[in-house]
């Protein structure tokens, strides 16, 4: 067995330092609980938005009127929605600018052009535009910065790899030490957990470039560990059957589609969609957001492919477009234009559709954060029932933190130090290091990718069907029982990676259990046994959770 540390205790903690995360931290402070992050990486530079973002959802009635329920309908029209329980999404818009507010006092400029706060992007023409255009390249470090004024302490390199509940309630979690090659564990007892592990990424054959598992839109460390581990406890999944794909520049994968500033064509010069003929720093070409599948279908139709053609927007906007790039994190991709000379306002450049992922699917909660585990909170873009990606994540997080920190004060500790539950995952997990040798982690990874592809395959053109979904299931099983009894790890990170391809694995089978559960096609998740959508189902959300190693499904009224 690996060594174990000494355990630490901490009222709440946080489990991933991103901007959930950390803003989860901070609330939970200020409401005078002592407050643990637990990072995989370093919280300075990680997670999706490690080197920046630059729009906001964010409902501002100084601009936007008295009326929340008009941006509530921009919001679940907007490539961020639409599987929202609303009363989340009206209570995360209603607290929006405050966030706003607090970053910007923190030291993230907000106000990049000015005295006041500007919207652009991901806009219809003529419609309430309602994403908060910032810099953000230097985020992470000031959420960090903040975070530890407030008393926050963060434990960097220690992922979290299981939750451990006491008495029906979360009493904490165990974690992998990853400072030195040597792995060991390190438990920590804690009254009130949030998850924030960010999207799940790696579970389908990268787009871009198959066989690159981390050639990913969205960060490829971040892989399903929140789902994961609180379906291991029994927490209920949401939505978790609804595919979600990205799309931006051929090979690249790379997010951040708003920022740039142009119209969407085929080779011809016609234009993809009716939204605009030409773009402006205030309202781009929607498109891409709302007709995601387009870079797929031109390809398999033939009229492909399709570009994004800047050649018509104004220089100050393409200079605009530019600082954009490096507010967003896009640095890599401006860099890559300066040394190749790709010149957007000659050249169009190709898009396309990356693999399904993901964001906004995963834990259930309830206004507050609480998923249905007593203590234990989600935050963030591993939630199954609410989605604003940074804005929802920093929201959320600060809401989950404020109430989780407020909760701390009237509980106490549980033993985990003699869970019978950590003591079989250490051993699982100690036996991949303990092994001489045996197959590598990433054959795991990408044979799970495989299966998802293969038996559990996103549209658009690609069709799920109960029996390709029950021979996915089997095959998963199989190759869980190969990993557990073949995988060999030499040090502490490849370990890190192997859990997280385990994680993956539950991933997977919880997509393909919802699937199952699903008799329809709704958006991208395809059947061709059910080829129609069900309008019984159009205000019902589907959960899954585990209760006595058996798999529960049940269906419920949306939460207006
Ligand atoms: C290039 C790019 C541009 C984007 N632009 C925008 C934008 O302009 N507007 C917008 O709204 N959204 C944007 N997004 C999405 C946005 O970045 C995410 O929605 C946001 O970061 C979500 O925050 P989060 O806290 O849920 O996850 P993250 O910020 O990704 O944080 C997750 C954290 O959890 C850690 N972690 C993972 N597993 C574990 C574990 N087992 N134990 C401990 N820690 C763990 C990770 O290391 C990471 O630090 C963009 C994304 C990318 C990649």
């Amino acid at each position: 067995m690996l060594k174990f540390n000494d355990p630490i205790s901490t009222d709440v903690l946080i489990v991933g330092g991103g901007i959930g995360g950390l803003c989860a931290a901070i609330a939970s402070a200020r409401a005078g609980a002592s407050t643990l992050v637990a990072e995989k990486a370093d919280t300075r530079r990680s997670g999706s938005g490690a080197t920046g973002n630059d729009h906001f959802t964010c409902y501002y009635p100084k601009a936007h009127g008295e009326n929340v329920d008009v941006i509530l309908k921009e919001l679940l029209n907007s490539l961020l929605g639409p599987w929202h329980d609303a009363k989340l999404s009206r209570r995360f818009l209603l607290e929006s600018i405050h966030m706003v507010d607090r970053w910007h006092e923190w030291g993230i400029n907000m106000k990049p052009f000015g005295d006041d706060y500007e919207f652009m992007g991901h806009a219809f023409p003529g419609r309430p535009r309602i994403f908060l255009k910032y810099d953000g390249h230097n985020q992470k470090q000031v959420l960090t910065r903040q975070a530890k004024k407030e008393g926050v302490k963060i434990l960097n390199h220690h992922p979290v790899i299981d939750l451990v509940k006491a008495d029906g309630e979360i009493a904490g979690a165990l974690t992998l030490d990853v400072t030195g090659d040597v792995p060991s564990f390190t438990l920590i007892r804690a009254k009130k957990v949030i998850l924030s592990t960010g999207t799940a990424n790696r579970l389908y054959p990268a787009a871009g470039s198959p066989g690159w598992p981390f050639n990913t839109a969205f960060c490829p460390s971040c892989a399903g560990a929140a789902q994961a581990q609180a379906w291991r406890i029994g927490a209920k999944m949401v939505n978790m059957e609804l595919p979600n794909r990205h799309a931006g520049p051929k090979f690249f994968a790379r997010a951040g589609k708003s920022t740039w500033i142009g119209v969407y064509k085929y080779p011809d010069g016609k234009l993809l969609g009716p939204f605009v003929d030409k773009a402006t720093r205030y309202v781009g070409d929607i498109t891409c957001d709302v007709w995601n599948s387009a870079y797929t279908d031109v390809l398999l139709n033939g009229s492909g492919p399709a570009y994004i053609d800047c050649t018509k927007t104004g220089p100050e906007d393409l200079a605009f477009m530019k600082e954009g790039m490096i507010s967003e994190g896009l640095t890599a991709l401006v860099d890559y234009m300066e040394r190749t000379g790709l010149d957007v306002s000659r050249h169009a450049v190709e898009f396309m559709q990356y693999e399904p992922h993901l964001i906004g699917r995963g834990l259930e909660i309830d206004i507050d954060g609480q998923t249905s585990v007593p203590g234990l909170y989600a935050a963030g873009d591993m939630v199954g029932n609410f989605r604003a990606d940074i804005a929802g994540a920093a929201v959320y997080g600060w809401i989950a933190g404020g109430h989780a920190g407020t909760a701390a004060s009237s509980c106490g500790f549980k033993d985990v130090e003699h869970s019978p539950w950590v003591e079989e995952r250490a051993a699982l997990y100690s036996s991949l290091f303990e092994r001489d040798h045996g197959a590598a982690w990433k054959e795991a990874n990408l044979a799970l990718q495989q299966i998802m592809d293969s038996y559990a395959a996103a549209g658009p053109h690609r069709l799920r069907s109960a029996t390709l979904l029950t021979a996915g299931l089997k095959y998963m099983a199989d190759l869980r029982k190969n990993a557990l009894s073949e995988i060999a790890v030499p040090d502490a990170h490849s370990l890190m990676r192997a859990i997280e391809t385990l994680d993956l694995m539950d991933n997977g089978e919880i997509i393909m259990h919802a699937a199952l559960e699903r008799k329809e096609t709704r958006g991208m998740h395809m059947r061709s046994d059910y080829t129609f959508t069900n309008p019984l189902l159009a205000d019902k959300f589907l959960n899954v959770w585990q209760e006595d190693g058996r798999v529960c499904k049940q269906w419920r009224q949306r939460w207006n």
